[in-house]
């Protein structure tokens, strides 16, 4: 067992609650059956029909369509009492979310599932026994997720997964027996139809599958996580494709989030990357490996299962330009050693489950946080976790209109997370509140208190944290993501053990969106360009109006200005995208265009690179855009104060941007709305390495352009949909009151509509073409 260096100072006590003994040992042997060659030649019973018999062709001799996919996925379920398959959901396109469960007959019904289910439940309850988790493990099957294509344009991971479906259910063999008979393999195919079949890495709302984990605010992610629950898994592999001829698979690299379990840890980097090593070696195929992904941010495909359900997660990327039947080959190995490897240990995989919940709730009654550690030899150490307790987090009722902390409740519920409401108001001596400073405070009746004392503690740390303490200097995505900060909610830890008069919480449904936009509000989306960013900010958009606020909505691209859609407008958000290259596609008549809308009393909002850089481009707003880097490169949540005035309704002063190596914006202070605060102030949760000349810059300029008004935010305001807290500032920008007209003089008026009447509507230099 590893021990760990912060901990030394408690190793005595730790192995005073350790007698039971961890599950660390050789791989049980699987089912009693002799050794077997995971790869001895295939005999198959005949019974399931072929993909030749179903589709015509074999599988990798084309890449198979979605339709294809499903046709052979329903006639293996319906020749195959070994197979049954399900939908955990449907897409934005309205296509099926199948899955396959594969198993003995007589193993798969419903009764059968849930009783595993359950079983793995008591296996997994640190209130089991050590002896009678360890003999209910010996007779329960595990479940192993094997899922393919959640990047839509990364496919061979879905053509592999219908290949190992035919073969798990049809093969007689030792080796595909051994899998069949000692787990229930569930398989994922396709994570991302919509995206498959529109040849796109994200699905059709714009949002990456493989970064929205954490919040599930897309059918495919959410439903997949309903799934994982009714299935507790043991092992998630994740199939990709990347740009590079060698495959990559883990251990992973540098950062690795301090809270992933070292029970899960030690499957990955000792069973199962090693295993996939052994693979690659004998087959003479090249790979990397520690020095490729991270397993950090709680958003992935392998990080949420792991850091929420104790299942080891595995990436696993192949070259995407090599032929589909290669790649798909590849995947089909990999997936098949994987699952190999998880039956041969399956009793160690099911009892380092029970271990790592038991490991959880002894951390969380001490108050411990799990110590920074690296893992590559060549790596250093930025910063160790602080030596703190945290034996509770607190969300207090006391902000904005309780939607956001509603959302969070349900999505910590929703992961099993126990909450309690207090009963009666607790004194609690040392509150640490996000953002602030250490102090002793009564906490209301009403509010609500997460102990880190439960089997979830990995979890209730991962979303409450206060900041994520990254151990190395660079990672691979956001590096901040606590959830009261992405909704702006009261709150704040305590390191002292609390016995409040609480009662637990139930389940929590997910809150509808509790404000009505005024009528006669024509919103409008400005998607700018054919690229990416401006797709993906688009859509993310109108995916936020059309399901959660409600309200109606129309994207608008640069053809659609030029030809005078904005004459049904009165709102016009343009989000991320580039502004060049939107000058470019505008021209001189569709600027003319946009500029004259606005002075006549069109709103334009605009985010990031794209409308905040567009309008004072062509002259529609007083920001200056400086270069001055801050070392703020990957997603940190900073602190922003907001000016008295309609944004900050449901607000309050505080509340957290998610900047991203996002614009420094200057502006005067009456244009000012919102501004990143002063040193004594300033305020991050994530990687901060270098402020820059952001403290005291703007983070919102909103101000009149002739009769109409233009607010840009230097962020990203609906970051991938989930800042709760700056999309509730997008909101009241959108719809609530005017603050300059309402204040502003009718000197400062004639001023706007001076400036307006005399800014030039020409495409200005070097954006002409
Ligand atoms: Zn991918």
């Amino acid at each position: 067992m590893r021990h760990r260096s912060r901990l030394v100072p408690f190793v005595a006590a730790l192995a005073a609650l350790a007698t039971v003994a961890p599950a660390v040992g050789p791989a049980a042997p699987a089912l009693g059956q002799a050794a077997c060659d995971p790869f001895t030649a295939p005999v198959f019973g005949g019974t399931v029909p072929t993909p030749g018999d179903v589709l015509g062709a074999g599988i990798g001799d084309h890449q198979l369509s979605a339709d294809e996919i499903y046709t052979y996925v329903d006639a293996v379920d319906a020749a195959s009492g070994r197979v049954r398959t399900g939908s955990y959901g449907t897409t934005e396109q309205g296509r099926d979310l199948t899955y396959a469960v594969v198993g003995p007959v007589g193993d798969i019904t419903d009764q059968a599932l849930a009783d595993a289910a359950d079983a793995i439940r008591t296996i997994q309850d640190p209130g089991t026994s050590d002896d009678a988790a360890r003999a209910l493990a010996e007779t329960t099957r595990p479940f192993l997720f094997i899922a393919g294509n959640v990047h839509g344009n990364e496919e061979s991971g879905a053509d592999a997964a219908v290949k190992l479906l035919w073969h798990l259910a049809d093969r007689t063999d030792c080796a595909a027996r051994r899998i069949r008979d000692a787990a229930t393999v569930v398989i994922l195919p396709m994570q991302n139809p919509d995206g498959r079949e529109l040849g796109y890495r994200r699905n059709a709302n714009g949002f990456d599958m493989n970064r929205d984990g954490q919040v599930r605010t897309q059918p495919e992610i959410a439903g997949r996580w309903e799934l994982l629950r009714q299935f507790p898994p043991q092992l998630f592999v994740d199939a990709h494709e990347f740009g590079y001829y060698r495959s990559f698979f883990p251990p992973n690299d540098d950062p690795i989030y301090h809270e992933a379990s070292s029970p899960v840890l030690r499957w990955i980097s000792d069973r199962l990357g090693p295993a996939l090593a052994d693979l690659f070696e004998q087959r003479e195929w090249r790979y990397f490996n520690a020095g490729g992904y991270d397993f950090f941010a709680p958003i992935y495909g392998d990080t949420t299962p792991a850091f929420a359900f104790q299942a080891p997660g595995l990436t696993l990327e192949t070259y995407s330009d090599a032929p589909i039947r290669l790649r798909m080959r590849k995947n089909f190995d990999q997936f098949w050693v994987l699952l190999r490897t998880a039956v041969d240990g399956r009793v160690n995989l099911l009892m380092s489950q029970h271990e790592a919940y038991q490991e959880a709730v002894r951390q969380g009654r001490q108050g411990l946080l799990e110590p920074n550690r690296v893992f590559r030899p060549k790596s250093h150490l930025y910063q160790q976790v602080p030596d703190v307790r945290v034996r509770n987090y607190f969300l207090l009722p006391t902000g904005g209109d309780g939607w956001a902390l509603q959302h969070v409740l349900h999505l910590l519920r929703d992961a099993d997370v126990e909450i309690y409401r207090l009963d009666r108001s607790l004194r609690v001596p040392d509150f640490t509140p996000y953002g602030g400073r250490e102090h002793a405070t009564t906490i209301p009746e009403g509010a609500y208190w997460i102990p880190a004392a439960q089997p979830q503690k990995h979890w209730v740390q991962a979303m409450l944290n206060a900041d994520t303490y990254v151990p190395v200097r660079q990672t691979y995505d956001i590096t901040g993501w606590s959830l009261p900060l992405l909704g702006d909610i009261p709150g704040g830890s305590s390191g002292r053990a609390v016995t409040p008069d609480a009662t637990p919480l139930g389940g929590v449904p997910d809150p509808a969106w509790s404000l009505d936009a005024p009528a006669g509000v024509d919103v409008a989306i400005f998607e700018s360009t054919l690229g990416v960013y401006a797709f993906e900010g688009a859509r993310q958009l109108s995916w936020l109006m059309d399901d959660v606020w409600g309200v109606p909505n129309q994207i608008l691209a640069p053809p659609d200005i030029i030809g005078g859609a904005l004459d049904d407008v009165e709102v016009l958000v343009m989000p991320s995208g580039g502004s060049i290259s939107a000058i470019r596609r505008l021209g001189e008549d569709g600027v003319r265009e946009l500029k004259r809308w606005v002075r006549n009393g069109g709103h334009f909002v605009g985010y990031r690179y794209g409308g905040t850089t567009l309008a004072p481009r062509i002259g529609m707003s007083s920001a200056r855009i400086i270069d001055s880097p801050t070392g703020i490169d990957e997603g940190a949540l900073v602190r922003i104060e907001l000016e008295a005035g309609p944004l900050r309704a449901g607000v309050g002063r505080d509340a957290w941007t998610m900047f991203d190596d996002d614009d420094v914006l200057l502006a005067s202070p009456g244009a000012t709305t919102a501004s990143y605060p002063g040193p004594a102030r300033f305020d991050s949760s994530g990687l901060v390495l270098d402020i820059g000349r952001l403290p005291g810059s703007a983070a919102i300029v909103d101000e009149a352009f002739g009769d109409g008004r233009v607010t840009v935010f230097g962020a990203d305001a609906n970051y991938r949909s989930f800042t709760w807290g700056t999309q509730r500032i997008l909101w009241n920008a959108i719809f609530g009151p005017t603050p300059h007209l309402e204040r502003a003089t009718p000197h400062a008026l004639a001023a706007a509509r001076a400036a307006a009447r005399s800014s030039v509507d020409a495409i200005p230099e070097p954006w002409r073409d």
